[in-house]
């Protein structure tokens, strides 16, 4: 099973909601490969996670800078939303007080090659699967960028410009909005919306690829530029959709094709 050569260069960044009284809020991914290892486009271990016949634990490495450390209730979700999906005997999170010596804005490819330096292992790293999270201080090259999942195990989630886009009325709260941003870039490791397979449920948005197009799962991007006061969200989603989990199932169950994964079960049909 081959990765996906270095030349599939898109790069998408999509406005996610937008926030009363306040800037944009948003995520990304990233499906550009820029060093020969393989690491993967996002999706590209959602078999190893869905999958416990190799893989029985998950580690999620959250690498954290001074005043940026994810709260316990983004981390504690994110704990649920990985068990609510995905097959393991353990789930747990390691937390680093990490310097990433990096000056200036973030772009993807930083984001790559710091995460490769930063984390403690491998993805597969024997029995365990390990998702790499970062939360530096600074901000994505794309200012409106809230979350970035940039391969298939390292996620990057921007806590300054996250609270920047807490509205006056703080509904949400920047604590909620870091929780759905969290959600969201995993839900993108998962290969979350038809990143590494093509759902046989219509619920991709055809006008922003890679999410879905209800405004109820977390998967959803909205793109609103101006009039932003029509928009007024009394809570984020934070959870993935009937369909969200309907397209996980089925990749588990191998009645939907996965391409591009850097692991395959060793009875896998396709
Ligand atoms: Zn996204």
């Amino acid at each position: 099973m081959s990765i996906k050569s270095t030349s599939d260069s898109k790069f998408y960044c999509f406005l996610l909601f937008l926030v009363l009284f306040s800037s944009s809020f948003s995520g990304c991914f990233s499906k550009e490969e820029v060093l020969p290892e393989k690491f993967g486009i996002p999706g590209g271990l959602v078999l190893a996670c869905l999958n416990s016949s190799h893989f029985n634990e998950l580690v999620i490495e959250v690498d954290y800078e001074a005043d940026q450390k994810p709260t316990p209730e983004t981390l504690d979700l994110l704990i649920d939303r990985i068990n609510s999906v995905c097959d393991k005997q353990s789930v747990s999170y390691e937390l680093s007080l990490t310097d990433f010596e990096h000056e200036g804005a973030w772009t993807n490819d930083e984001i790559r090659l710091v995460g490769r330096e930063t984390r403690e292992t491998n993805a597969m790293n024997e029995n365990q699967l390990r998702f790499h999270f970062m939360f530096p201080s600074g901000t994505h090259s794309d200012s409106n960028v809230l979350g970035v999942a940039v391969d298939a195990s390292t996620v990057m989630i921007f806590v300054d410009t996250i609270k920047e886009s807490e509205n006056l009325i703080q509904r949400p709260s920047w604590e909620e909005i870091e929780a759905a941003v969290t959600i969201h870039e995993f839900g993108h490791l998962l290969g979350l919306v038809n990143l590494v397979y093509t759902s046989n449920v219509d619920h991709e948005d055809p006008d922003h690829p890679g999410h879905s197009s209800n405004e109820d799962s977390v998967m959803y991007w909205a793109i609103e530029t101006s009039d932003i006061s029509n928009i007024i969200f009394g809570t984020l989603p934070n959870d993935f959709d009937n369909d969200d989990r309907g397209d996980m199932i089925k990749l588990k169950e191998q009645q939907l094709e996965a391409w591009d994964q850097l692991w395959y079960p060793e009875d896998y049909s396709y």
